[in-house]
């Protein structure tokens, strides 16, 4: 397993719509490790293949205490309920707001060796989904963000990101 670069925003590959992952293999499953690698050693809950530089629709993720989970090609297919929760990016790391999400879905994806999965999701793991999920269409969390909000956001980043010298200094969620 090896650790991959994270891209930091405002990367052009963090604003694309990613494409839909058609190949199975051995490659997945190792992007997808490294992936796993990757959002651990950075103390993450979350991450999306766009964050590595891979525009497809893959992420992974782990809530605290629970298992890691990677989905392939997932869709929200119903939301409900809406609750502000803090959030943060590896992206920007350092970087952290309130923001609004559904607080239960449904979702329908395929595991890393394209079988189907269906299954519902709430709270924090939710929150983590529709975080994630947002990348793969290019939607970063600032943007979930009222005007003013996302503006001081995005300001403050500008200045940390000035500061963070190497990968290592991150530390950070989603
Ligand atoms: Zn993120």
């Amino acid at each position: 397993m090896a650790k991959l670069k994270i891209f930091y925003y405002p990367d052009k590959v963090l604003t694309l719509k990613a494409a839909p992952v058609t190949d199975f293999g051995p490659e997945l499953e190792t992007l997808a490790q490294d992936m796993l690698e990757t959002m651990d050693e950075s103390e993450g809950v979350g991450l999306a293949a766009p964050q590595v530089g891979v525009s497809k629709r893959l992420l992974v993720l782990c809530e605290p205490e629970g298992e890691p989970m990677c989905l392939v090609n997932p869709v929200i297919k119903e939301s409900e309920g809406r609750e502000y929760g803090e959030e943060g990016c590896l992206s920007l790391p350092k970087m952290y707001a309130r923001v609004p999400r559904a607080t239960h879905i449904k979702v329908s994806a395929q595991d890393i060796r394209g079988v189907p999965v269906e299954f519902e999701a709430n709270n924090f793991l939710a929150r983590i989904i529709q975080h994630e999920c947002d990348h793969l269409e290019g939607i970063v969390f600032p943007d979930r963000l009222d005007a003013f909000t996302r503006e001081e956001v995005i300001e403050q980043w500008e200045t940390v990101r000035k500061n963070l010298k190497k990968p290592k200094d991150v530390r950070q969620r989603a």
